[in-house]
């Protein structure tokens, strides 16, 4: 298992000075207010050379790697949410595949822009009928006597009013000899057809951008798909991967924010003759979302450790992350009793901006069918010599829950359990819940103090119970047919 190389110091570096401006220029219930970015903020972001965190350096980028961009985003994502939403998009989703894939064509004529900030980055699959299911794309990318003509509708697209660049996703048939297929095409706005639409209001997130975007009838040249015909999906599993990844270190930084301001009330705000931090159960919830933060940020960090074996760990990093911060959040409001639920706090909307991150960039739900599906053709038990500290023998006794179960259902199921979602849902949460434990545990072993060791087992219980919970909560016993016959 490779070591995380987020405490890079050039990546640090660069971290500490984006959180300094951060605090200094961003205003993130103003922005919100405004449900528009600030084009300022973006033209200091370009100063500070963000836009080209991760983009190569022989065309006006730094060339850093994924544990940059992540340890960047979860910086800004501490002061603001919609603010770490650009940029982050247009580090991952929105470049990823130009950067993977585009031919040094392509890379010379795009990136030098996308480096310096003068052009944003949008990345469009979704579709009306597409969403979770991106075999069901209707958009049409075709052979064309003037080269390939791209037809259909996007929605939902982030960065789609600020953005110059779009990577759009399509069907493909015929395209490069492959009868069926999906393709990836480089769109640039000012292309004939090409049209964004309004911004959409939203819960959170208010300040970053989402339109649709209409292709109607484009004809463009051939020089503008992305990779080899026809292997679109193939891409598009990497590109979710790493955006997925920059997405879950972002909400590692709105949990860490929320924890923050809870710290803070809690030791500030008396009541029964003490500090709310005194309280006997206040101090179990604090010590629960430090543990749970202690955990994510440990995936996310092992995420970005293997650029080159994301898609597993990216799954596990973006649902736990996601879940992380709306549990933190949620415990923040309620830790700040009323004063929670008052906006000027700035705790209500961290937890509105935090919402969406269990539904883009996949669906959790979705994402723990797929990692249940990779437990059970590949989960191993847990390595019989592995560290002694508390915390990794309590984490591989959750491994070994998971793994347990993952033989369980393959011997009662056999190859019935590749249909049986509810059965690979249970397996992937269980999944999940074990890899952070490892991370956690591999985390506190690495740092060897005695608050890590002690967060690291925390969060090992916390898991341990989880399993639990979800063990009573087997498939087969939950009647969900007769209860949905039910109208209230
Ligand atoms: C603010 C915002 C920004 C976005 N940015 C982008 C972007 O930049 N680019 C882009 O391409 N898309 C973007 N999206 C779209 C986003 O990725 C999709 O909304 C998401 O993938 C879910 O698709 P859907 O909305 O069609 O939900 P559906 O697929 O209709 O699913 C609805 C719900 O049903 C459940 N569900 C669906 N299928 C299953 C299943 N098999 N098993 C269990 N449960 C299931 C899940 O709970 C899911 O949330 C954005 C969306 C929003 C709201």
């Amino acid at each position: 298992m490779p070591e995380p190389t987020v405490t890079d110091d050039v990546a640090v570096a660069i971290a500490d000075g984006v959180e300094r401006w951060a605090n200094d220029r961003v205003q993130p219930l103003a922005l919100d207010h405004a449900h528009k970015m600030d084009p300022a903020l973006i033209e200091e972001m370009a100063e500070m050379g963000l836009f080209g965190l991760v983009l190569p350096e022989a065309y006006g980028g730094s060339g850093l790697g994924l544990a940059a961009a992540a340890t960047v985003i979860e910086r800004l994502a501490r002061r603001d949410r919609s603010v770490a939403t650009t940029l982050g998009l247009h580090l991952g989703l929105g470049t990823r595949g130009l950067v993977r894939w585009g031919t040094p064509e392509q890379h010379e004529r795009l990136i030098p822009r996308l480096a310096s900030g003068k052009a944003l980055a949008a990345f469009a699959t979704t579709e009306p009928d597409a969403g979770s299911d991106l075999t069901a794309l209707r958009t049409t990318i075709e052979a064309h006597p003037e080269g390939i003509s791209v037809r259909g509708t996007k929605i939902y697209v982030t960065n789609g009013g600020l953005a110059t660049i779009f990577t759009i996703s399509g069907r493909s048939p015929g395209l490069g000899g492959a009868r069926k297929g999906q393709s990836l095409m480089l769109l640039e706005k000012g292309d004939k057809g090409l049209e964004v639409g309004a911004e959409e209001g939203k819960l959170g997130l208010r300040a970053s951008s989402t339109t649709t975007l209409n292709l109607d009838d484009m004809v463009v040249g051939a020089d503008r798909i992305l990779g080899a015909p026809g292997t679109g999906a193939d891409m598009l599993r990497h590109i979710l991967a790493w955006g997925r990844t920059v997405m879950a270190a972002g909400c590692v930084g709105t949990a860490v924010a929320a924890y923050t301001a809870t710290r803070r009330h809690t030791a500030e705000r008396v009541q029964f003759g003490k500090s709310l931090d005194k309280l006997a159960v206040v101090r179990e919830q604090l010590a629960d979302m430090a543990a749970l933060i202690y955990a994510a940020r440990a995936l996310v960090d092992q995420t970005t450790a293997d650029e080159e074996n994301l898609e597993v760990p990216s799954l596990s990093a973006k649902v736990f992350a996601s879940e992380c911060s709306g549990e933190v959040c949620d415990l923040a409001i309620q830790l700040h009793g009323g004063a929670g639920y008052i906006e000027e706090t700035g705790i209500p909307l961290m937890l509105r901006d935090t919402r969406i991150t269990r539904i883009f960039e996949g669906a959790n739900d979705v994402l723990r069918i797929h990692r249940g599906l990779f437990a059970v053709v590949a989960e191993a038990p847990p390595a019989a010599d592995g560290s002694a500290s508390a915390a990794s023998v309590a984490a591989r006794k959750v491994r070994a829950e998971a793994f347990r179960a993952t033989q369980n259902a393959k011997d009662r199921l056999g190859i019935r359990l590749a249909g049986d979602h509810p059965t690979l849902h249970q397996l992937g949460a269980r999944a999940i819940l074990a890899d952070a434990a490892e991370a956690a545990a591999r985390r506190a072993d690495r740092e060897g103090n005695e608050t890590s060791a002690a967060l690291a087992l925390r969060w090992a219980e916390m898991a341990a119970s989880r399993i639990a919970a979800i063990d009573a909560r087997e498939p087969a016993k939950l009647q969900s047919e007769r209860c949905m016959e039910w109208s209230p």
